[in-house]
């Protein structure tokens, strides 16, 4: 029966409530916001599926992927609202071409953070771009299993440890099944991101109407977090200067099981992994970077080659040094993020509803250097000194 006795070791990906026969584990939140299963005892028929199923109890060594390229969407406002080079779209478009279904991470209401499902062009817009919370699978697992079995062509795009929970519930190969997933630093609580989003809200006295945590405003190098409400006003902050964003990249508010990965390495039982291509002349010295971002792509099966070949009109590919690329771009597929010293007191004073300002401020205050360089952004973007200061 599963049992989580070290929250280190469970990523929340819902595998174990998915394949219980008799339904008696549930999803719960802790303190800090985090989903993990609950099992109900009395229910339970101690038949061990669980932990068959559990992604990090059967975790395997996978070989370095062997080719990787660089991407770009062909469509310049796709790379414009997407996180890197919007190559995920590409391959979304192709599956509801070919009348199959996609599932990825979208906002619900109240901009939670859930997997949802679409199978029209229109419907796909809500996974562009990375939202830095950890999306509830909810019951897009068997969901997904219904439409497998059904023959019907699916898509899944998630975390490395949603992707190899998903594989290990459905525990047999599906021809029609194709799998992304992505560098992941880490995943931040969902209580912090309502805690933000209530605090914004109530900062500019307005309902969130739009949220993108790497909007392009100033370039791919220097996105941004951006919200907008229904009364017209906006806001732009950045790693540094964002109490939201600084929390993550500080190593605050996010899920235990991320400081130890269990599936942080190269490779993954994914088809295709993304990630942010940061330089693209490093690996491709005939091609100047333009700021507007690339996706870098392990390629890590036969189908997810395949799927490149497919897209090819859609897609510019270069090919790259997959070492140099996880040495430049994607260290975070190999290195994991560390704690920030006061962690505990972050998720105390959430707790207490402490605004998340007020919370970064006394933990981990903005420098001064910083709130000045945010300020003059703008003008140094207009006059094109941002990238010499960068
Ligand atoms: C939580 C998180 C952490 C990341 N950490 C890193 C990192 O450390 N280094 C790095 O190089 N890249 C990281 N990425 C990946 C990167 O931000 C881009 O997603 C990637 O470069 C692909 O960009 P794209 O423009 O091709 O597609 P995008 O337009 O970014 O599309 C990405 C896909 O991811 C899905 N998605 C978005 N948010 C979530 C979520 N919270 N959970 C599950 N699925 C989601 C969407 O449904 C969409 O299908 C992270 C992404 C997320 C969501």
């Amino acid at each position: 029966m599963i049992s989580v006795t070290d929250k280190k070791n469970c990523c929340g990906c819902t595998a174990c409530v998915n394949a219980c026969p008799v339904s008696c584990i549930k999803m719960e939140r802790d303190s800090e916001g985090f989903l993990y299963p609950q099992v109900n005892t009395d229910l339970c028929i101690n038949c061990g599926k669980c932990d068959k199923v559990c992604p990090l109890l059967n975790k395997t060594d996978l070989p370095f992927p062997e080719k990787a390229f660089i991407l770009r969407n062909n469509d310049a406002q796709t790379v414009k609202t997407s996180t890197s080079g919007g190559a995920v779209s590409v391959f979304a478009s192709k599956i509801i071409s070919g009348g199959g279904v996609v599932f990825g991470g979208a906002f619900g209401k109240n901009y939670y953070v859930e997997h949802r499902r679409a199978e029209t062009e229109e419907e796909l817009k809500m996974f562009k771009s990375s939202k830095y919370v950890q999306c509830d699978p909810r019951d897009s697992f068997a969901e997904v299993k219904r439409e497998l079995s059904s023959g019907r062509l699916v898509m899944f795009t998630g975390t490395p440890c949603q992707v190899a929970g998903l594989k290990s519930y459905l525990s047999k190969p599906f021809d029609n099944l194709f799998t992304v997933d992505f560098v992941c630093r880490a995943v931040p609580s969902p209580k912090a991101w309502d805690r933000y989003r209530e605090f914004s809200e109530q900062k500019y006295g307005s309902k969130l109407s739009y949220a993108c945590f790497r909007e392009k405003t100033y370039g791919y190098h220097s996105s941004n977090m951006s919200l907008r409400f229904e009364n017209g006003k906006k806001y732009l902050g950045n790693t540094h200067t964002d109490p939201y964003l600084k929390s993550f990249f500080d190593g605050m508010n996010i899920r235990p099981s991320c400081f130890d990965c269990a599936f942080r390495q190269a490779g993954r039982v994914s088809d295709l992994t993304v990630f942010d291509c940061w330089n693209i002349t490093r690996y491709v010295p005939s091609v100047k970077d333009d700021d507007k971002g690339y996706t870098a792509c392990f390629v890590q099966s036969k189908k997810g080659e395949e799927m490149l070949n497919k897209c090819s009109g859609d897609l510019t590919k270069y090919s790259a040094d997959a070492e140099l690329l996880v040495k430049h771009c994607g260290h975070m597929a190999v290195q994991n993020p560390k704690p920030h010293p006061k962690r505990a007191e972050f998720f105390e004073m959430l707790g207490e509803n402490q605004p998340i300002d007020t919370i970064i401020n006394k933990l981990s205050p903005v420098q001064t250097k910083h709130r000045v360089f945010d300020k003059l952004k703008p003008v140094l973007y207009r006059t094109g000194l941002l990238k010499l200061v960068k």
